[in-house]
């Protein structure tokens, strides 16, 4: 079985801090259960821990036969359904006692996973198990690794502390996550002090006693501030309060996560967590995930160093200075980065918002996906755990045959998960006409999208639909179940498809009203997306080392070793900042997986190449793409499943060339 071991169930955008009706031809999806209090959390999760267990008795008695993967499966489909939406409710759900009941069920399904991990009936009979061809022997490949990385096969003794450490793993974690979503930092602004920034942003956010206004930290508010507030003051503080949002106390939580993880590792003699985490991937080992993010390092780092010096210039003329005199600080890179795009290329992202209104974007990528890969959204009424979030059935649109359920909830909102991501919810069985569902969180600006927004949105739904579209024969295999540094490459690789021309005025299919973005618009966001590459990049590979340090050879402080890290960057090192405390992803299922961006990002440009000649809503290649790529789910390795797409080897030539374009 695919457990996620300390990991999450969601797949996250990257971190750019700095910057029921029945339908034809099929049964409506399932609905996501609803709970709406503590109490019915508790209760939900007290009768279905029990039920995981007496499920489990009966699949430990089974006779194994030819049947025996499917009752494996089912099992695995069981606890999906019964554990999922509990676990789900604590990052979305509005009310905070709810959502602290869902923590507490959470743990007790993290113990629950790492007992059913070092099952040894299972393991054995997984062994045994009749396998009928290449699907049936790599779902027992993947389970019986998951098993042994639970510690199945290690000593008694061994196998109770990787027990022990698993279960404080969940719980660290799980604290990571709510000390961010629970900070409810809000910062105090005289409207002077919001020069440069758009009125729609702040004008009807709160007051203060002193009538300042009160902005928080999320995206909505944070974005537009660091693009456009003309006071460096006053960037510095909105930046200030977001890199230091997790707080002390999460420094000191990832140093026992990374000292964790370590132990864990070490019980499988293993003297780091990188390498005995990539073992399984495409990268295999830490050296490898290191070699490969040197090479993007080169390939950058002029592009890098020649855009500091482009954003000094930018802060000298802004502020009528000589080049020599201004310093370039953390808080000027997304202020000046637009300054230039503005100046350079005429292209202001806050621009975009006036033709991008959220509801209507929403239907744009949905239009993209629909032409792309023949499939029909259609919006559902069932209950959600917000009135405002949006449900829609998702089916085929030759056949009508049902094919999935998506939730999508677009605004912030007090005690949400604040960044951007997909939680696939429900896997596709087709042995047993199963169909999958997905929830697409987001947090964006009622106003309207930004260009940048529109492609996280894109990149989002990219998650969703390789869960959406997956259609596996088995539950553990749905979807998005690939090796972890493969999963970012639908996602990326749609990214790209809000620089075409053609691509947007499909716009105007969903929103006839819609103002059509000017032609010339795309034309200077294209030439405008070169600039500020190298610092991109850069970041991201600095992200990237910084987790493979931090769970390298050499045991390391998290904030000493960032502090050594960033400082060795162009913009250095902010004292007083502690950015790991809000890095939530290494803390949780990308700890030592973070490159896996990157490394997707090679093959998602790769995959690129399949629709170029102008054509990137092309149908058949599109469905192609939807039924070797995303359908077979992990049934298959990845890289087998790029070469049957592609029809040859995947290759970095895209990435690279990307790269080192002026
Ligand atoms: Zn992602």
């Amino acid at each position: 079985m695919k457990m996620k071991m300390h990991g999450r169930l969601l797949l996250g955008g990257l971190v750019a801090l700095g910057a029921s009706q029945a339908l034809a031809g099929g049964p409506a999806p399932a609905a996501l259960p609803i709970y709406q209090s503590a109490p019915a959390i508790k209760a939900a999760c007290d009768k279905g821990l029990l039920a995981a267990q007496q499920r489990l008795k009966v699949l430990e008695r089974r006779k194994v036969d030819a049947s025996w993967l499917a009752a494996f499966d089912d099992f695995y489909a069981f606890q999906e359904d019964t554990q999922y939406p509990l676990d789900f409710m604590l990052h979305v759900h509005p009310n905070k006692a709810v959502r602290e009941a869902a923590q507490a069920c959470s743990l007790r399904w993290a113990d629950f996973s790492s007992s059913f991990s070092q099952n040894e009936k299972l393991y054995k009979a997984l062994k045994r198990a009749p396998t009928a061809d290449a699907i049936d022997r790599e779902l027992v490949i993947a389970a019986r690794a998951a098993f042994e990385d639970g510690g199945v096969a290690l000593p008694p003794s061994q196998r109770q502390r990787a027990k022990q450490l698993s279960d404080q793993l969940s719980e660290l974690n799980q604290q990571f996550d709510k000390n961010i979503q629970d900070a409810g930092i809000k910062l105090a602004f005289a409207e002077a002090e919001l020069k440069g920034v758009p009125a729609a942003v702040w004008e009807k956010a709160p007051r203060d006693e002193q009538g300042r206004v009160v902005l928080g930290v999320d995206y909505p508010s944070y974005v537009p501030v660091m693009q456009s507030a003309e006071l460096e003051a006053t960037r510095e503080r909105m930046w200030r309060a977001k890199v230091n949002e997790g707080g002390e106390a999460n420094l000191q939580l990832l140093d026992q996560i990374a000292a964790k993880r370590r132990e864990y590792a070490g019980l499988f003699g293993f003297s780091n967590y990188a390498d005995f985490n990539l073992r399984r991937r495409m990268a295999k080992d830490g050296a490898t995930a290191l070699r490969f993010l040197d090479d993007v390092k080169s390939a950058v780092v002029e592009g890098e160093r020649s855009d500091v010096r482009a954003l000094r210039q930018a802060k000298a003329e802004h502020l009528g200075l000589a080049p020599e005199a201004v310093t370039v600080q953390r808080w000027d890179a997304s202020f000046y980065t637009e300054r230039i795009r503005k100046q350079r290329f005429s292209v202001d992202q806050e621009a975009f918002r006036q033709y991008f209104p959220p509801q209507e974007s929403l239907a744009f990528t949905l239009r993209v996906i629909e032409k792309m890969m023949g499939v029909r959204y259609t919006p559902v009424k069932v209950q959600t755990w917000h009135p405002e979030v949006l449900s829609y059935a998702v089916s085929d649109a030759a056949s009508g045959t049902s094919l999935g359920l998506l939730y999508v909830d677009l605004y912030p909102r007090e005690g949400k998960y604040n960044h951007a991501a997909v939680w696939p919810l429900r896997s596709s069985a087709t042995r047993i006409q199963r169909t999958p569902t997905a929830a697409l969180v987001v947090n964006f600006d009622r106003q309207g999208l930004t260009l940048d927004e529109m492609e996280t949105l894109l990149h989002e739904l990219g998650h969703a639909v390789h869960n959406n579209l997956s259609a596996t024969r088995y539950a553990a295999q749905g979807g998005t179940s690939v090796m972890h540094d493969f999963v970012e490459a639908p996602s990326q690789m749609l990214e790209d498809w809000v620089y075409d021309k053609q691509v947007l005025k499909l716009m105007q299919e969903v929103c006839p009203s819609c103002k059509p973005v000017p032609d010339a618009l795309i034309d200077q966001a294209v030439a405008a997306k070169g600039f500020a590459k190298g610092s991109f990049y850069g970041r991201q590979h600095l992200y990237a080392s910084y987790d493979l340090a931090l769970y390298g050879s050499e045991l390391q402080q998290a904030l000493p070793l960032w502090v050594r890290m960033e400082g060795a960057t162009p913009l250095g090192y902010v004292p007083g900042t502690m950015f790991p405390a809000g890095f939530a992803h290494i803390a949780g299922g990308y700890g030592a997986g973070y490159y896996g961006y990157l490394w997707s990002l090679v093959l998602a440009m790769d995959l690129r190449t399949a629709f170029q000649n102008g054509n990137k809503l092309n149908p058949e290649v599109g469905k192609r793409y939807r039924d070797i790529v995303l359908g077979n789910g992990g049934q298959k390795p990845a890289p087998e499943l790029v070469r049957e797409f592609l029809q040859r080897d995947s290759n970095s030539k895209a990435f690279f060339e990307e790269l080192r374009k002026p």
